[in-house]
């Protein structure tokens, strides 16, 4: 049973979503402010959090950046319509995706299907893929640039394997959004932009930079 951390303080959506859940067959702990929620997550094994901006003590944001500094769980965050800073500052605090409240819970299961889907690792893609100083092992999950492993969060991964299957032609934003996110969305593009320049604090060299922006249409590495 796959286990599923909810941090709501609000606490009709979060029972409504544990029963949810439940019912989906998953394993629901519940917590009802961002202290509790920090803790609980980063002592649990959780596969997957759901975790609310708007929290009373520590806010989702924060909280987000704590676990993401010891924990590579998926995170989605649920966040108040029109709150796109919020959603920037999730992305940008290592969220793997958000979901705007009020939600219909085919949607939030949609997400969540779709995370665990990207989790599990695709064994007729047994290779390494290289381009320059740069290896993905896709089997091991592993990734090595310039002689040293890379830490990459869930969809920073995703999104580079991408770049290194298209090698040498160019990713279009929509292109990169059905493919990492993998759902038809009205997710902005500049999601895409702030997961490229997650990459290349994260692929720094002496030499030609490794992505590309081409512009008005998307981003490309090149040989
Ligand atoms: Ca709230």
């Amino acid at each position: 049973m796959k286990k599923i951390l909810i941090v709501e303080d609000e606490k009709s959506i979060a029972r409504f979503l544990e029963l949810e859940l439940q019912h989906e067959q998953f394993e629901v702990t519940v917590c009802h402010n961002g202290r509790n929620g920090l803790e609980t997550a980063l002592n649990g094994n959780y596969e997957c959090i759901l975790l609310d901006v708007m929290l009373p003590g520590l806010n989702g944001i924060e909280v987000c950046r704590r676990i993401r500094k010891e924990s590579d769980v998926p995170i989605i965050l649920l966040t108040a319509r029109d709150a796109v800073l919020d959603r920037v500052a999730g992305l940008d605090a290592g969220a793997d995706d958000y979901i705007v409240k009020p939600f219909a819970i085919e949607e939030l299961l949609a997400r969540i299907r779709t995370i665990f889907r990207r989790i599990q690792p695709k064994v007729e893609n047994d290779q390494k893929l290289i381009i320059r100083d740069l290896c993905i092992d896709t089997t091991a999950y592993e990734v090595v640039f310039e002689g040293q492993k890379l830490e990459l969060t869930r969809t920073e991964y995703d999104l580079l394997k991408l770049l290194v299957e298209q090698k040498n032609k160019v990713c279009t934003r929509e292109l990169i959004l059905e493919h990492v996110w993998g759902y038809e969305t009205e997710v902005e593009t500049n999601v895409v932009d702030v997961y490229i320049r997650h990459l290349r604090a994260k692929l720094k060299t002496e030499k030609t930079p490794y992505i590309e922006t081409v512009r008005g249409v998307g981003y490309v590495m090149r040989e």
